[in-house]
């Protein structure tokens, strides 16, 4: 991470003084014990505490506090719930870190244009809640859904069960209100289709809040399908699993949800919630269908005979909401279930073309031999989105390096084969510096050029996302604040 600005920790005082006077009373965390519950996100093996916390409750706090900070050169972290499992809400020792999670508020439901427009701060399955009494719902539905925030899905572009036929997060947001690092606020998309310009809607949609502050998102909600359910269906090896679901796609079936679970995975799940799962299997998929019931059923067939043809051994169909609950609450629970294997493990994220699933689970079993560490699968199939979870132990003296070292290779491993590095966790500092396996320098330096367009003075969530924080000046771009100049000693050109 970037060294602390020894300059900045000497104006600890001064600037939580400045904050208070932005955000009266409980608004502003400068305790030492009270600043410890931020100093890591969901990527536990990280943690820094913050320099000092501030919780805004209103857009025009949020433009001061970042107007002032650009002003005196202070860096700024955001945090929605901090569920991020590649650190990117990782506080710096010299930045402050803004809380979102007083923008609570789900501000409007427009049933007619089928959109809801909600603060940052509202949970992902609060959306649903608000809007499934008149049978509708919103997408995208990431595990973390009961308490990761629609702010952080926007940057960190969130997936879940259901995106592989309803789209990501990027696919499910009409417009936002954002605020920059300079304070100010604008907005890009709105209630309608289309926004006229440049795609900035999309360039914010998983920026990792490297780009501004997310003040208020619209989002599309659905009308609930009328039919869903669900098959399980065990495998003899990994592979006829990922063989099955690669030929299911091929077929032009798009299910709701595909996810599959290898033997670790199955068993742990099991023993966690007893739903029945096949303990005689190598690899189950959990395939759900919705939409009309005629659909339903003849896609059912479908997936049977396909199954078949790939050596499927068991096959199980819902016959009712609570049976088709309980084959995904084992799916759901699978993650807490495999914390029960081991006392660590660490959740990768990476994303292949589906024909290759077959292949990269056979290597990863490889590399799971090589490194000498179990690992446990669960993952959005249909996608192609793979989360291996490695096995460790975090007391043994080098076992979370190797845990490290095992991910990395097989994230390399997934771009070798045509994937990338992450499906919907985002890079952070997690995969920050494997981002030169897969893009070239420059492929980085436009990206990062889009980062100085947004914040020349790189203050917003620096560290995170570029293997190497270019100063923007190098980049061919400067920003003349007051005129100062940034970066004095850089030859101008
Ligand atoms: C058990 C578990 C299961 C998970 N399952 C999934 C899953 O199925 N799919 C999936 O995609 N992810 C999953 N995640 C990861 C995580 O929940 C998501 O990345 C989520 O979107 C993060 O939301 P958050 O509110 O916790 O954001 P945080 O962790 O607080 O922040 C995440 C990023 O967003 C930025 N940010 C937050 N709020 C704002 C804002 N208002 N404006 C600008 N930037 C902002 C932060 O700076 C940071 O870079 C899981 C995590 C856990 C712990």
């Amino acid at each position: 991470m970037p060294a602390p600005d020894a300059l900045v920790l000497g104006r600890r005082e001064e600037i939580v003084a400045a904050l208070r006077a932005i955000v009266p009373g409980e608004g502003v965390i400068a305790q030492a014990a009270a600043l410890r519950p931020y100093e890591s996100d969901g990527l536990t093996a990280y943690r820094q505490p913050p320099m000092v916390v501030v919780l805004p409750e209103t857009v025009a706090q949020v433009s001061a506090i970042l107007s002032w900070c650009h002003a005196q050169g202070v860096k700024v972290v955001p945090r929605g719930a901090g569920t991020s499992l590649s650190g990117g809400a990782l506080p710096l020792a010299d930045a402050v870190l803004m809380g979102m999670g007083k923008f609570n508020r789900v501000v409007e439901v427009d049933y007619n244009n089928r959109l809801a427009i909600v603060q940052p701060g509202v949970t992902n399955l609060a959306i649903t809640r608000a809007v499934e009494e008149r049978g509708f719902y919103y997408a995208p539905d990431p595990s973390s859904q009961i308490a990761c925030t629609i702010g952080g899905n926007v940057a960190e572009n969130s997936g879940g069960v259901h995106c592989l036929k309803y789209g990501l997060t990027t696919n499910n947001v009409l417009g936002i209100e954002m605020v920059t690092m300079a304070g100010e606020v604008l907005r890009l998309g709105g209630r309608h289709l289309d926004p006229a310009g440049l795609d900035l809607l999309g360039v914010m949609v998983g920026s990792e809040g490297l780009l501004g502050i997310v003040t208020e998102v619209t989002v599309r909600i659905l009308p609930r399908s009328e039919t869903a359910r669900a098959m399980l269906v065990g495998f003899p090896s990994v592979e006829s699993a990922g063989q099955c679901v690669a030929d299911i796609i091929a077929e032009g079936i798009i299910p709701a949800g595909m996810e599959m679970m290898d033997r670790p995975a199955i068993h742990a799940a099991e023993a966690f919630v007893k739903v029945g799962y096949p303990l005689d299997v190598e690899a189950l998929l959990i395939v759900e269908l919705d939409g009309p019931a005629a659909e339903c059923d003849h896609l059912i067939e479908e997936i049977a005979r396909i199954s078949g043809l790939n050596g499927a051994m068991t096959s199980r169909i819902s016959t009712s909401e609570e049976e088709r609950a309980a084959f995904w609450a084992g799916r759901k629970a699978a993650f807490p279930a495999v914390g029960r294997l081991s006392p660590d493990y660490y959740c990768m994220d990476g994303t292949i073309p589906r024909r290759r699933l077959p292949e990269v689970l056979r290597r990863m079993a490889e590399l799971s031999e090589q490194h000498g560490l179990g690992v446990a699968n669960v993952f959005h199939a249909g996608d192609g989105n793979l989360h291996p979870l490695i096995l460790y132990d975090a007391n043994k003296p080098g076992e979370l390096e190797r845990a490290e070292e095992f991910g990395n290779d097989i994230l390399r491993l997934c771009v070798e084969v045509g994937g990338v590095l992450t499906g919907e966790h985002g890079v952070g500092v997690e995969k920050r510096d494997l981002m030169p396996e897969m893009f070239s320098q420059t492929d980085l330096d436009h990206q990062q050029r889009i980062k100085c367009a947004f914040d020349p003075e790189l203050l917003l969530n620096p560290g995170k996302v570029f293997p190497t924080l270019h100063r923007c000046a190098e980049l061919g771009r400067m920003h003349v604040h007051r005129g100062e100049v940034p970066f004095p000693e850089l030859p101008r050109f």
